[in-house]
């Protein structure tokens, strides 16, 4: 599966549709989900193009995959939620069982309440 550079987030990255941004950096971009399913709940993408995390892990360099993770933690603590703010849970549908929507690599962290139970 090669990556389709008309994803709904590949057209965010090229400003072609507008998000509520939350933070970017050089790696990555990360904006409000337009759908939230919990009090908090935001979206951080590599700006790379990768589909899921299992492309990300085979392309991208050590220095990407440091920098999206590291910024997964600064985000949390931007949005107060970090383990010692109450917390937050963190999600990547990856592929067809898991439902994956949006053919570009994609962390959810939900937080900012109680987010019950692990899979619904
Ligand atoms: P997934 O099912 O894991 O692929 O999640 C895709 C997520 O992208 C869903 O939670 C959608 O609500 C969200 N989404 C889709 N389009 C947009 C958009 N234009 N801006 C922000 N979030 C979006």
């Amino acid at each position: 599966m090669s990556y389709d550079k008309n994803n709904i987030f590949a057209k965010i990255l090229r400003g072609e549709i507008a998000c509520k941004k939350v933070y970017e950096n050089e790696f990555v971009l990360s904006f409000y989900d337009i759908n939230p399913q919990k009090k908090i709940h935001v979206l951080v993408i590599p700006k790379g193009e990768y589909i899921n995390l299992d492309d990300f892990v085979d392309k991208a360099s050590e220095k990407e995959i440091v920098e999206f993770n590291k910024a997964i933690t600064h985000i949390v603590k931007m949005l107060k939620i970090s383990n010692q703010e109450g917390g937050y849970r963190l999600l990547s549908n990856t592929g067809h069982n898991a439902g994956q929507e949006v053919p570009h690599l994609h962390y959810h962290i939900f937080g900012g309440e109680k987010i019950g139970k692990m899979v619904i």
